[in-house]
């Protein structure tokens, strides 16, 4: 089995998934992880261990999206 994570998908390219569809340009909605309240007393909201939710805006990706089956790449390098 194939382990490379440096294959390069891009629009047009088979889906790695199925090896039917065709990856197609689309979007997608990111989640951005929100501290809440800080779980204990004395913590501060960057302690270790404190609960954190999908509360942000949404963010827009680029996504490369299959026809056939919707799996979906995110088109972005270097995620911060
Ligand atoms: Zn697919």
């Amino acid at each position: 089995m194939s382990t490379s994570a440096t294959k390069k998908l891009v629009k047009g390219s088979q889906c790695p998934k199925c090896n039917k569809g065709i990856m197609k340009l689309g979007i997608a909605l990111g989640n951005t992880l929100v501290m809440g309240i800080p779980d204990f007393p004395g913590n501060t909201i960057n302690s270790r261990g404190q609960t954190v939710h999908f509360g942000g805006p949404g963010v827009k990706l680029t996504c490369l999206k299959c026809d056939a089956c919707g799996h979906s790449v995110v088109k972005v390098r270097g995620i911060k």
